[in-house]
């Protein structure tokens, strides 16, 4: 008789699973502390925003029912907000369900995906659930090396996930570079640009990918409400594509895949221009006292377009991730990209990255 674990597909067989930030609650637990902060998950030290909170009370009595499978009031605000049609929108349960679904429709074990060395994780664990080969280009100053990145595309390759700003590093590509990068492949490879951070970005050349969406009918920007707009625990995102692609996505999207709770929510938060703009106000005040903080600690950081950063200690940061723990402090470690001295810290309050940056002297010292 086989073994239960050799009957998965062979794609599964090899994964790992996505190893997530530490809960407060659970380090609660261990440790018997309260007054924890986490800035591992990149989720918005704000909180909820109270207008989405009063948007999912007022439809809690209709639980009973099965959420719009088609998102049709989040779907027609999305399409104004971004002045797109409304059937160039795919919603899912997070961005992340999104990403998983272009690679289960475009990906087999025949063909394969292109990422960056660095990439968020999320892309390797589609490409190679679906058992398709996983190219990884090498990068270039912990930043996506596009030129690098188009040498792996062949014949066989279906999807190019670009993360831009990028998860853990924080690089971010200029809008003119990402032009050219898709004008140099065939326009049979899908580009997948994820734009995550969107709404946190202030770099110069920088430019949303739905610019060229006109242009690019094989292009898919993928966005979500888990940042700036602080619902990561509802798990609502979108993608913005050409109508061929948002159908061949819709083919394969479960029914009823967002939460009627989460439909509400997001359409709400997505007119809330106060909580965005205290989201963006309060990272770039956060990370300028961070960056400060670890300047005069003499701690290098990668200069991050998004609402994190990643700091290399210069040793091995396992121990020192322990050692913010005992301090009642969640960072998350980055070793799984190969990052093994480095900790990514999410930007909090002011009160909390001073909290970290005072604790980064007391582990330093250990
Ligand atoms: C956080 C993050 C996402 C968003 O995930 P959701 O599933 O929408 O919560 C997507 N891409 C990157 C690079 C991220 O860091």
């Amino acid at each position: 008789m086989k073994n239960i674990a050799d009957l998965a597909v062979f794609g599964v067989q090899k994964l790992s699973p996505y190893q997530p930030g530490k809960p407060v609650a659970e380090l609660e637990r261990e440790l018997g502390i309260t007054n924890i902060v986490k800035l591992a998950s990149n989720e918005n030290p704000l909180g909820a925003p109270t207008s989405a909170v009063t948007a999912m009370q007022a439809v809690l009595s209709d639980i009973a029912l099965y959420p719009d499978g088609s998102a049709f009031d989040l779907k027609a605000a999305l399409a104004k907000n971004l002045s797109v049609a409304t059937n160039q929108i795919t919603v899912g349960n997070g961005s992340n369900e999104l990403l998983d679904l272009v690679a289960r429709v475009f990906l087999s074990s025949e063909n394969n995906a292109v990422i960056s060395q660095y990439a968020f994780l999320v892309y390797s664990i589609a490409v190679q659930s679906v058992g398709a080969e996983l190219r990884v280009a090498e990068a270039k100053d912990f930043g996506h090396d596009l030129a690098a990145m188009a040498k792996l595309v062949d014949k066989n390759t279906r999807i190019i996930f670009i993360a831009n700003p990028n998860n853990p590093t924080g690089t971010c590509l200029s809008i003119s570079a990402i032009e050219h990068f898709i004008q140099s492949i065939p326009g049979d490879v899908i580009v997948v640009l994820d734009e995550a951070y969107h709404e946190y970005v202030t770099q110069v050349g920088y430019a949303s990918g739905l610019t060229l969406l006109d242009r690019f009918p094989n292009l898919i920007v993928t966005r979500t409400f888990s940042k700036a707009y602080g619902l990561a625990g509802l798990r609502v995102g979108y993608c913005i594509s050409s109508t061929v692609i948002a159908d061949l996505l819709n083919r394969l999207r479960e029914p009823f895949n967002v939460n009627a709770l989460a439909l509400a929510a997001a359409e709400t938060v997505l007119h809330d221009a106060k909580y965005l703009q205290n989201s963006v106000e309060t990272n770039s005040t956060g990370m300028k006292q961070l960056e400060d903080g670890l300047q005069a600690l003499g701690l290098r950081f990668i200069p991050s377009a998004g609402n994190f950063i990643a700091v290399d200690f210069s040793r091995d940061a396992a121990f020192l991730y322990q050692a913010f723990l005992q301090e009642g402090i969640i960072v998350r470690p980055i070793a799984v990209y190969g990052m093994p001295t480095w900790l990514r810290v999410s930007i909090g309050l002011p009160e909390q990255n001073t909290r970290f940056l005072n604790s980064c002297r007391k582990v330093l010292s250990l």
